[in-house]
């Protein structure tokens, strides 16, 4: 199959638009997009500092290198990889030498935080204290914390995660099917600061999960394809199944959803508007009196 672009060999064919594409074009089709997020996302005034939550997973290590192809000839940019280490035994250990590898090839600093520095314990800890079906709840609560914190530590003024845009579809799948308005019109990006809390931007939220991994394929980008032994509990498999077989059925699925979301958000966000943000016991921001992460602690430790 030729390009449609051009004569060359089509590595992919995009089914949601009927085109077939070679390798520099499917890489100019990803540039255009992640470029056309990252001017709606972000206002580059000042120095800016961005952070980039970094697994080691294709998703992220693509969002490492496009932000720093994107932005990283501005002199008024500082970008900085983070990566968060749970505690898995023998898993973080084969992503992150992927993210050391990367930054140093482009020239970014990289820095780790530990469940261990924010929680006082490991992913590993917290499982064998209570039940490993619970595993991706506790991370997710912990994963923020320690991104949150970190960031704010060596002076972040964004946080750019590498959600795709399956991420995405799942997400506002999972939300609107749970009934957490509040929580969807919350999804991001963030377009308002809230004290203590570092605001996030999702540069690949338009770009469909194959397209990233081929993105990182064709880049020779180092990645991880490591799975996590807790993720067949994740809930979000789940929606993932649903998002797959009506991406399947009908293209253009995954699009459909995220631009609904996009049309409906500031309807979503009058009438469900952010209560201000207090400070927890720990320091962080919360909705409550008491933190998620702290709440969870104290369960944790008791073991329940
Ligand atoms: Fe965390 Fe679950 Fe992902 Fe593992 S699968 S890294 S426990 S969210």
């Amino acid at each position: 199959m030729r390009c449609s672009k051009c004569s060359a060999p089509a590595v992919t064919y995009i089914r949601y638009n009927g085109s077939h594409l070679c390798r520099s074009h499917l890489l100019e089709f990803v540039e255009r997009r992640v470029k056309k997020e990252v001017r709606s996302q972000l206002k580059l005034e000042g120095d800016v500092h961005i952070a980039i939550g970094a697994s080691g997973g294709k998703d992220s290590q693509t969002a490492v290198f496009l932000l720093h192809k994107i932005l990283g000839c501005r002199k008024n940019v500082r970008l900085t990889a983070i990566t968060v280490d749970e505690g898995v035994a023998g898993y973080r250990a084969q992503t992150i030498p992927k993210v050391q590898e990367l930054c140093k090839d482009l020239d970014i600093e990289h820095v780790i935080v530990t469940f261990d520095e924010v929680a006082e314990m490991d992913l590993d800890g917290m499982v064998r204290r209570t039940d490993e079906r619970d595993a991706c709840t506790y991370c997710g609560v912990f994963r923020r914390r320690s991104l949150n914190l970190k960031a704010k530590e060596i002076g972040v003024d964004h946080l750019a995660l590498g959600h795709n845009l399956d991420d995405m579809a799942q997400s506002i799948l999972m939300n609107f099917m749970r009934g957490d308005v509040e929580r969807l019109a919350r999804l991001g990006p963030h377009e308002r600061v809230q004290p203590g809390l570092v605001p996030r931007i999702q540069p690949l939220r338009a770009i469909p999960e194959k397209e990233t991994l081929l993105y990182a394929m064709l880049s020779e980008l180092p990645f991880s394809d490591a799975e996590c032994p807790y993720a067949k509990h994740a809930m979000r498999n789940e929606y993932r199944n649903i998002v797959d077989e009506m991406e399947h059925r009908h293209p253009g699925t995954r699009h459909s959803i995220l631009g609904s979301y996009d049309r409906l958000r500031p309807l979503m966000r009058d009438g469900f508007p952010q209560s201000a943000l207090r400070e927890c016991a720990c320091g962080e921001p919360t909705l409550n009196e008491r933190c998620k992460a702290c709440e969870m602690l104290e369960k944790i430790r008791k073991g329940f």
